[in-house]
Order: structure tokens, then C-alpha cells, then sequence
């Protein structure tokens, strides 16, 4: 048998890659995440965050950091060893009070967090039930348990009924999985009928609300919130704090036989290192600026109605989204790139987002609102979108 080389695997994968404009790049941040920032040592108004609240950067999270001297930077072994610390335990708190679960269970990524829900709940002859276009880490974490993955068409309820009723004959227990709001689409799931779906057939339901905590839903209680639901037993939400909080790590939330199940048996739980108190510490101050944040969510409100209609005046193909992230459609990778490249040189940072991240012959550009935006940067951004508008003229070809 031939032996090869990591550079004869490889080496043809990355030209390929590159030769179809998919070869990704690492922007290189050298100043604070602020909407003003430098990128690749370009000073640019940054439209590509996930800092909806614009708190990553907010001095009462470096205030936080200054009363520290009694935590150690890092945890020192995982929960169940000596890692879990007490600001762990009270973020987890404070976390199930804000919204009104019985529990809640710290993850160091959400990532992680993903994965652990779907290992652990489901079991061989389950279904997961995943709409198609869930976030990667879902996707990965489906594959990662012992049940079967069956992907339904984005927001699609009839094909999803008609898998639950597949089940149903079956007596299958089912999990439906789905983002809350949709990272490179920015639409919401209808979780009004998924939840009404989910009770009909007995499913038990995962929302993946990464970007609807903090940012939707009038008191930033997330996408659930924003159609006034309320979680039942069987219902599990992850949140992240990488967005809107501003800090980093992940929580799930739910019943407590929930939460003590993936305590004992989540591997992407256990044999990990606990993430550092002093991260715990500041998103417990990130939690309360969250829940103080009406103004910031009404602002970041009035953002997105201003973004999208001056693009719907130049003419731009949006997505009928109502949140922060606002998808310009291109299509082809290398135009995606142009104009990503040409809104660089006129100081906007917004990424191209082009396949395997979303679907062949979708690449778009993501614009993402936040509410430390001002207005005047989003004129800026219109009048630069419209001059790539002109020089690059079929938008949808
Ligand atoms: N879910 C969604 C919808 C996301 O957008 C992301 C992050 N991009 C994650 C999960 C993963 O979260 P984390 O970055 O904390 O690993």
C-alpha cells in the first residue's frame, strides 16, 4: 500500500479550494472589538461582529475585571473535578432565574454545548429532526449521537409534520432541532407552529438561540420571548455569550432532570477543563447589562429598519429578516469577494460567506447590526454598498 504524505493529500484540496475563491482567511484584529476598528491593519467601521449590543468592549465588563484578585485566571480541572467555582455556580443562577427555567448548565463554547445536548438525549432508533439550514455545531452534533439525522427544508412545517407523523407510525421518539434565529440567514424559526408541532406528536424540541439571547425579544429573552411561548419540560434552549453578552462560553437551560442528566452523562461536559471564573465573573456583569439593555435593543430595533430600507432603495436583494444579521445576496463566491473586497477599501469590514457555510451558488455578504452603530456608519456602509452596486452591476448573476 502507497503511503502519502500530508502534503500530497492536502495540497490539491486547498488548490482546488482556492481556485474556487473558497480558500478562508483569518482577518487579524490589532485594536479592541469596537465598531471602529483596525483589521488587517485597514481602519474599518466593523459590520461583521457578533457584538449586538456592543458590550464585548463596554468598561463596566473591564470594571468587572478589575475586582478579581481573589479568582485565579483558570478554572484548573473540569466541573466534576475541582473546576467548578462558585461564580460558575451563581452565572448558572442567575441565568435560570432571567429566564424562568428550572435550571441552567455553563458550557465553555456552543459549540460544545451542541453536541453535548444531542449525544446525551438521543439514542439509537431516535430521529433528530434538524432543519437544513441549522448552524454547523447542530449539524455536528447530530452526526456526534446514535440517532438518525432527517433534515428538513428551511422552516419548511409541512415536511416537518410529515416526518413527526413518519415517527408517529414508527414510535420513534424525535427531537427537532433548530436555530432561533438563523446565523447566515438572520430569519426566525416559526417557533409558534414548531412548538404546536412538537406538543401534537410528543417531540421534544432544541432551540439553538446563539443570536436571539440578548438581542431579541423585548426583554432580550430570545426568540421564544419574541413569540411570547413559554419553554415547557420538554424543551431545551442553548444561548450563547459570544454575541450579544459580549464574553464568551455557552448555557443550556431547561428542567432540572435535564440539566442533572448531562451533568452525569455529557461527555462534552465532563472531560473538559471548566471555563475561567474570571469569564464567569464578567458575563454575571454582561447578564445584568443585558437585562438593563431595552434602550440598546430599541436602538439596535431602529438600525436594522434604516439598514434595510436604504438597501431596498439602492435595489439590493435582501432577506426578509428582523434581526441583526442582514444577508445581501450575490451568488457566485468571487463576486461575493469583490465586493467584500471593495467595501474594505472604502473602510467595511463585511465578510463574504460562501459555500460549504451556506448552500452552492448563495454567497452573500453578512451584514450584522449592532447597537454601538451610529447611524451616520450606516449611512456610510449604504453609500458604499450602493457604489459596489454600480460597479459591479448584475448582482444576482
Ligand atoms: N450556534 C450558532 C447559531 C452560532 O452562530 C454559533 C457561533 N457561531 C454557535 C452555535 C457556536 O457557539 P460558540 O461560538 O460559543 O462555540
Amino acid at each position: 500500500m502507497s503511503q502519502e504524505s500530508i502534503e500530497s493529500r492536502f495540497a490539491p484540496i486547498l488548490a482546488e479550494r482556492e481556485n474556487a475563491a473558497l480558500t478562508r482567511r483569518r482577518p487579524l484584529a490589532t485594536s479592541a472589538q469596537t465598531p471602529e476598528m483596525q483589521i488587517n491593519g485597514l481602519q474599518v467601521v466593523n459590520f461583521s461582529s457578533n457584538d449586538y449590543l456592543g458590550l464585548a468592549n463596554h468598561p463596566k465588563l473591564k470594571q468587572a475585571l478589575q475586582s478579581v484578585d481573589s479568582l485565579s485566571y483558570g478554572s484548573g480541572a473540569a466541573h466534576l473535578v475541582t473546576g467548578h467555582h462558585l461564580e460558575h455556580h451563581l452565572l448558572e443562577d442567575e441565568i435560570a432565574d432571567w429566564l424562568g427555567c428550572e435550571r441552567a448548565l455553563l458550557f465553555s463554547t456552543g459549540y460544545m454545548a451542541n453536541l453535548a445536548v444531542q449525544q446525551t438525549l438521543m439514542q439509537k432508533g431516535d430521529w433528530i429532526l434538524a432543519d437544513k439550514l441549522n448552524h454547523a455545531s447542530l449539524i455536528d452534533g447530530a452526526r456526534f449521537s446514535d440517532a438518525d439525522l432527517k433534515r428538513y427544508p428551511h422552516n419548511d412545517m409541512q415536511a416537518l409534520e410529515k416526518r413527526l407523523k413518519q415517527a408517529q407510525a414508527d414510535n420513534r421518539q424525535c427531537l427537532i432541532v433548530t436555530d432561533g434565529v438563523f446565523s447566515m440567514d438572520g430569519d426566525f424559526a416559526p417557533l409558534d407552529e414548531i412548538q404546536a408541532l412538537a406538543k401534537t406528536y410528543q417531540a421534544w424540541l432544541f432551540v439553538d438561540d446563539a443570536h436571539g439571547f440578548g438581542a431579541v425579544g423585548p426583554h432580550g429573552q430570545g426568540t421564544f420571548e419574541h413569540f411570547g411561548l413559554t419553554p415547557d419540560d420538554n424543551t431545551i434552549l442553548m444561548g450563547t455569550f459570544g454575541k450579544a453578552f459580549g464574553t464568551s462560553g455557552a448555557f443550556v437551560v431547561g428542567s432540572e432532570i435535564l440539566i442533572e442528566t448531562l451533568i452525569q452523562l455529557a461527555r462534552p461536559y465532563i472531560y473538559t477543563t471548566a471555563s475561567s471564573p474570571i469569564n464567569a465573573k464578567v458575563t454575571r456583569e454582561a447578564l445584568r447589562l443585558v437585562q438593563d439593555a431595552d434602550d440598546a435593543r430599541h436602538q439596535l430595533q431602529r438600525h436594522i429598519q434604516h439598514f434595510r430600507d436604504g438597501a431596498a432603495q439602492i435595489g439590493l436583494t435582501l432577506w426578509p429578516s428582523e434581526s441583526a444579521i442582514q444577508p445581501i445576496m450575490i451568488g457566485d463566491s468571487q463576486r461575493a469577494l469583490d465586493w467584500s473586497d471593495a467595501l474594505k477599501q472604502q473602510g467595511y469590514w463585511v465578510g463574504a460567506i460562501r459555500p460549504p457555510t451556506v448552500p452552492k451558488n448563495t454567497a452573500r455578504l453578512r451584514v450584522t447590526l449592532s447597537a454601538s452603530h451610529t447611524s451616520e456608519q450606516i449611512d456610510g456602509l449604504l453609500a458604499a454598498l450602493a457604489q459596489c452596486a454600480d460597479a459591479f452591476p448584475s448582482q444576482n448573476s
